[in-house]
């Protein structure tokens, strides 16, 4: 049995999780008060994702009052991945002018994942 915090909403529910080792993919979810709770309990358990944010180097940064801006995903990344991005925002470097939204990483992951710069910098 694992528990686990629901975070769709801020409700919380506490959510017990038993798996079944016998039966494939055979999950039984309890003590969640909607239906996305159990999505997020298979989800979490089976391929768990998380949101990334993380800093990029701004270019020419030594000539700007901030050397770094911060960024995020654009949808939660498998938590595996989450290296390997980070290493490749941390070598991405943007250039100023920047607004709160612009993608600085385009299709990370086959597609799947913008990072885009949560500040606008002039
Ligand atoms: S199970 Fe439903 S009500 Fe409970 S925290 Fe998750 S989303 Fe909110």
């Amino acid at each position: 049995m694992r528990n686990l915090t629901c975070i769709v909403c801020p409700i919380g529910c506490s959510l017990d999780v038993e798996e079944d080792a016998s039966a494939t993919d055979s999950l039984s979810v309890t003590g969640n008060r909607c239906p996305r709770g159990e999505v997020y309990a298979r989800e979490e358990i089976r391929a768990p994702k998380r949101v990334v944010t993380a800093t990029c180097r701004i270019e020419g940064g030594a000539e700007h009052s901030v050397r770094r801006i911060p960024v995020k995903t654009s949808s939660p990344c498998p938590r595996e991945k989450i290296p390997a991005l980070l290493r490749d925002i941390y070598e991405t470097a943007v250039s100023l002018p920047i607004k709160a939204g612009d993608v600085v990483l385009a299709g990370w992951n086959g597609g799947e994942i913008n990072v885009v710069a949560t500040r606008t910098l002039d």
